[in-house]
């Protein structure tokens, strides 16, 4: 099983190298974020191992039960938080994680500046943009994504790298890579975190700095 995931990495590498090619691009411009969630560090060491080094994870409480472990093999290792933030978990994200991708209301950005102060870190921060305008999603609305960026630069001090979206599961995804890289083009902001195992071929080809990959990696997850 573990054998098969360093395979198929390889395989993702492949694929978005040609990405890339294909959308004139240079090579390595893209950021592969391997998403580990609900695997074990049995699962995720060979992967480490093979040599990527940037992972997700979607909850704060399961990677710090697999990841403080890891580093200590692994000291390179770039972890980004790509699931939704509650403030309570502030303190602990801004420890473990180096990346947070879904900053999305003021709160939170007010707690992360002050935890940032506080442990004396600088995390890359992105927001994330419910581009579906889905009611039951995290993200700011895409009309309000100008006004939220720009407070959080001006009010918090937050130097925010990029935007991150999850368009809905039942629509085509590129209209929605299209919307998340105008926003981005229009605030210019450099990073673009966008495309899962089913379309980050697509988001490639609209300019995604990090690609979000799991199940294409790790194979099916298992919640029970
Ligand atoms: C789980 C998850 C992914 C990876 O999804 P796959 O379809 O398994 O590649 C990407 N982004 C977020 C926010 C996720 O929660």
């Amino acid at each position: 099983m573990s054998a098969e995931a360093v395979r198929r990495l390889a395989e993702i590498h492949t694929r978005i190298a040609r990405a890339e090619e294909d959308a004139g691009r240079p090579e390595g411009d893209v950021t592969l974020v391997a998403v580990s969630k609900t695997f074990e560090v049995e699962d995720i060491r060979p992967v480490l191992q093979a040599g990527q080094l940037v992972f997700g994870e979607n909850r704060v409480q399961e990677a710090q039960k697999k990841w403080p472990l890891l580093r200590e093999e692994f000291r390179d290792v770039e972890l980004h938080l790509i699931g939704p933030m509650q403030s309570n978990k502030v303190k602990d994200a801004v420890a473990l994680f180096d990346v947070i991708h879904t900053v999305d209301r003021e709160k939170i950005a007010r707690a992360l500046a002050e935890e940032m102060e506080r442990q004396g870190q600088t995390l890359d921060l992105l927001v994330q943009v419910n581009t579906g305008a889905e009611p039951q999603k995290a993200g700011v609305l895409p009309d309000d994504t100008a006004d939220f960026v720009t407070r959080c630069r001006e009010e918090f001090g937050l130097a925010v790298k990029g935007l991150m979206c999850i368009p809905p599961v039942e629509d085509v995804a590129a209209p929605h890579f299209a919307l998340l890289q105008k926003l981005a083009d229009g605030l210019e902001l450099p990073w673009l975190s966008m495309g899962m195992s089913a379309d980050f071929e697509t988001a490639v080809g609209f300019g995604a700095t990090h690609v979000r990959v799991g199940s294409a990696i790790f194979g099916a997850r298992d919640y029970g």
